[in-house]
């Protein structure tokens, strides 16, 4: 229901307060402005009552008193915030003595939407807030449930993503099977066209083996659960040295790297991220024989500051942002085979660790890609 609505009906009203001349001061505030608003209104003295009253019914505001005879208004709070429907959003207001700001304001952090002292409310301010507050409450409840909403929707389409690339990975694996078999059993009583064709039919189920593959992988990054592991990350570079060594060989690689420090991160992730800029680095090289400058630096706190610096093609300033969108390439597919992915995948699982990751560099300069890391916690 819209808030304009809401206030056109009859508002119902809990007021938790065991002083009766604050009680009628309250209801002497709510009368003035009865043409207005129409409040139906519980009193409660103890939060005993009010608990029993919430298994009647939620109501759209409450207003808790900050000392109460049978505990402090914050107990009743908590059990609010336990009982209340999010679907159903209500106003919470506390109200507390001269000075006693600071408990107020802790009291905010706890769920409550604003706080009174009871000299402004003697002064005529009450029924303004009190609507404020519950304008408030509906409206984050709104934008909750569209969270929730863009959330479920997600996880959807990642799911469904998941399980199509991952159906689809055995068939494409089977026609390259097949293409095999046939180049071996019948290659040599096809002519120079028909074989053209087999080694091109093969070559695109490779293509679309490795979209599958990394269409799989962007889809599970976000939900799956690898368990953070405290590393440290030049041990992880020199795995990705090992792994990668014969087509960092085959050009003459040179991988140059500042002492790395000791991280907890996501380790298969982080591999992942190393080694899609590695192989980046590689296959957008330049005339020179690849240069990877691996730098960091401390920033703040838990934050570090990391640098893969390549000597490799550049990249123009235009296409700086464009790069980490999924399926974005700047080269074409016949010189360069790519997916499209490796950067978009990149940025998924730096912002799983809590970080940004962006792109410095000119055409023909070379290729500084930055990003943050924060140590991620179990
Ligand atoms: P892919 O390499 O599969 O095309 P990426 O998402 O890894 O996909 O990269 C997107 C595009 O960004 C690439 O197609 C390429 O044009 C450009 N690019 C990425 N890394 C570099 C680099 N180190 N140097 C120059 N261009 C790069």
């Amino acid at each position: 229901m819209q808030f304009e609505q809401k206030v056109k009906g009859l508002i119902s009203l809990l007021v938790l307060e065991d002083n009766p001349e604050d009680v009628a001061l309250y209801e002497r505030r709510l009368a003035r402005q009865s043409n207005e608003y129409q409040f139906d209104v519980t009193h409660c003295g103890t939060i005993a009552e009010a608990k029993e009253s919430t298994k009647k019914k939620q109501h759209d505001c409450y207003v808790v008193d900050y000392k109460l005879p049978d505990g402090e208004g914050m107990d009743f709070i908590h059990h609010l915030n336990t009982i209340t429907d999010p679907s159903n959003p209500c106003a919470i207001l506390m109200i507390t003595g001269q000075g006693n700001e600071e408990v107020a304001v802790e009291a905010m952090k706890s769920g409550v939407h604003d706080y009174l002292t009871k000299k402004s409310i003697s002064e005529g301010y009450f029924v303004r807030p009190l609507l404020n507050a519950l304008q408030r409450a509906m409206l984050s409840s709104e934008v909750d449930f569209y969270q929730r909403e863009l959330e479920r929707s997600n996880k959807e389409l990642s799911d469904f993503t998941h399980t199509a690339s991952h159906d689809l990975k055995a068939p494409v694996r089977r026609i390259i099977a097949y293409c095999e078999m046939l180049a071996e059993d019948a290659g040599g009583k096809l002519n120079e066209d028909e074989n053209g064709m087999l080694e091109r039919m093969k070559l695109n189920a490779t293509r679309m083996q490795s979209l599958i593959n990394d269409l799989l992988m962007f889809s599970m990054i976000r939900t799956e659960k690898e368990h953070p592991k405290k590393l440290n990350i030049s041990g992880i570079i020199d795995d990705i040295r090992e792994e990668m060594k014969d087509q960092l060989d085959e050009h003459g690689t040179e991988i140059i790297m500042d002492d790395l420090p000791e991280m907890n991160v996501y380790p298969v992730r982080l591999k992942q991220l190393f080694t899609n800029l590695f192989s980046n680095a590689l296959k957008y090289k330049s005339e020179q024989a690849p240069i990877i400058r691996i730098s960091c630096k401390q920033k703040d706190g838990e934050s570090t500051l990391f640098c893969v610096e390549d000597n490799g093609l550049g990249i123009a300033k235009e296409f700086h942002e464009d790069i980490f969108e999924e399926f974005k390439r700047l080269h074409n597919q016949e010189d360069i085979e790519g997916t499209g992915l490796g950067l978009p995948i990149c940025k998924k699982i730096i912002s799983k660790h809590g970080g940004e990751i962006w792109v410095e560099s000119e055409l023909g300069q070379g290729s500084k890609f930055f990003f943050t890391l924060n140590s991620v916690s179990d």
